[in-house]
This record gives structure tokens, C-alpha cells and sequence, in this order.
């Protein structure tokens, strides 16, 4: 059976990382609408261009445009066999989008969950190492504001297929703990 996760949290909660680390232990493709909108940035895409600002301030891209590169992405062959989302949905608009044009779109949520004063250490630490445009205090701000009011209800509409995974602590433990809470699961 095709295995689909979705990966839940605020911004700074370890999704990308620990995301990136389980498909490679499952052998399912690692999709990231957050990856994927940076590229079309760094390309000079038409989506590029239209979405550039409105991630530099913090905000989300459309849903109609997110919705649409997500469901080019699990059509293609490499994810037959499932995938792991990563920054999608982050919107009930797009939860319910992904319910439409996926037959049991949600296999099991991993939540992964910090504290607030945690979460900003980390994305300043990450904008001096990598100088992503979003990584200054405002826009982190915003993007945790975004993700209490636009994502955090995604948490009650998914109810029981959420797994709740601490994300404080060294990588590894961390993934420990989500491969323990797949496999109970
Ligand atoms: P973070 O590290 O803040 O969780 P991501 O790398 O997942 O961020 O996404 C970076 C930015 O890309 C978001 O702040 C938003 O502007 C845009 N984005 C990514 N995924 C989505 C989505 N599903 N819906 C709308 N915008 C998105």
C-alpha cells in the first residue's frame, strides 16, 4: 500500500531535516513545497517571480498556486509507492484540496513540536549559516503567527492520525522518536 505522511509544525520544528532523514529510511520521495518554491525563486520561474515577496515577508503563497505544484509532484511515477509531504498543506483550503485529489490522502500526520523561544534560535542560527530570505526576526515572527492561525487547526482537522512528536533535543533523538511513533502507529 502506497505510504503517505504528512509532515506538520511550526517553522524551526526540524520538518525539512527530519523529513529528508525518513525518506531515506522509507524509500519514498521527500516533497517540500517550501524546497520546491525556493528553486522556482532561484530559477527565475513565472512562478518564481509571482511568489518571491510574499515569501520574503513570511506570508503563504495562494493556495491555488501551491495546490497545483503539489498535485503535479505526487503524479509523477517516483511517488506511486507513496510520499512524504513536508509544508503541505499548511491551509485547511489545501488539507481539503489534497483530500479531493488524493484517495486516502492522509496516511499518518508526524506533528513535529517546540518550544516558541527554541524555534526562533534555531531560524536566526540557520540565517547566519544560510542566508535564506526569510530567516530575519520580523519574518520569523510572522511565519509563527502564520503557522498559529492558518496551520495549527490542521492539528484537530486530521484528529486521530496525528502522531504528537517532541522535536526538542539532538536529531537523532528526535528521529528516533518519530520511527518509534510510525511504528506504534
Ligand atoms: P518554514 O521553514 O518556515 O517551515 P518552508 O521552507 O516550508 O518554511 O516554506 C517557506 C515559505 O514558502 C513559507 O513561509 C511560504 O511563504 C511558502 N510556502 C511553503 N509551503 C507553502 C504552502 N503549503 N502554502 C503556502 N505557502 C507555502
Amino acid at each position: 500500500m502506497a505510504r503517505r505522511i504528512l509532515f506538520l509544525g511550526p517553522p524551526g520544528a526540524g520538518k525539512g531535516t527530519q523529513a529528508a532523514m525518513l525518506s531515506r529510511a522509507l524509500h519514498i520521495p521527500h516533497i517540500s513545497t517550501g524546497a520546491m518554491l525556493r528553486d522556482a525563486v532561484a530559477t527565475g520561474t513565472e512562478l518564481g517571480r509571482k511568489v518571491e515577496s510574499v515569501m520574503a515577508a513570511g506570508d503563504l503563497v495562494s493556495d491555488d498556486l501551491v495546490v497545483a505544484i503539489v498535485d503535479e509532484r505526487i503524479n509523477q511515477s517516483d511517488a506511486n509507492c507513496g510520499y512524504l509531504l513536508d509544508g503541505f498543506p499548511r491551509t485547511i483550503a489545501q488539507a481539503e484540496a489534497l483530500n479531493d485529489a488524493v484517495v486516502n490522502a492522509i496516511g499518518t500526520v508526524v506533528l513535529l513540536e517546540a518550544d516558541t523561544d527554541e524555534l526562533v534560535a534555531r531560524l536566526l542560527k540557520r540565517a547566519e549559516e544560510e542566508g535564506r530570505a526569510d530567516d530575519n526576526e520580523t519574518t520569523i515572527r510572522r511565519r509563527l503567527e502564520v503557522y498559529h492561525s492558518e496551520t495549527e487547526p490542521l492539528i484537530d482537522f486530521y484528529g486521530d492520525a496525528v502522531i504528537r512528536v517532541d522535536g526538542m533535543g539532538s536529531i537523532e533523538e528526535v528521529f528516533a522518536r518519530i520511527m518509534l511513533g510510525l511504528a506504534a502507529n
